[in-house]
């Protein structure tokens, strides 16, 4: 059995730890889990998890665990380059 929360179920009560945004965008959105921790067992909000996958897709590192909070906008799919031909 999970542990239960603090905040209860509705996860946009929650606090994301990477961008101290609300961790869901609805009460059962439960994020991502951060490519930073090998285990993946660091929740993170679905705007940091695209943002650590377009990090990913740039080449570029992935955002420290001790420089969280994010201070820059979050990365989206419209900033990787777009390939010709596809
Ligand atoms: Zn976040």
């Amino acid at each position: 059995m999970a542990t239960p929360s603090p905040y209860g179920t509705d996860n946009t009560q929650v606090p994301c730890p990477r961008c101290r945004g609300p961790l869901g965008d609805f009460p059962e959105d439960i994020g991502g889990g951060s490519r930073v921790a090998v285990e993946r067992d660091v929740r993170i909000c679905g705007r940091c998890a695209t943002d650590e996958a377009v990090r990913d897709a740039l080449g570029r590192a992935p955002l420290p665990y001790g420089e969280w909070p994010l201070r820059d906008d979050h990365l989206t799919w419209a900033d990787v380059p777009k390939v010709p031909g596809f």
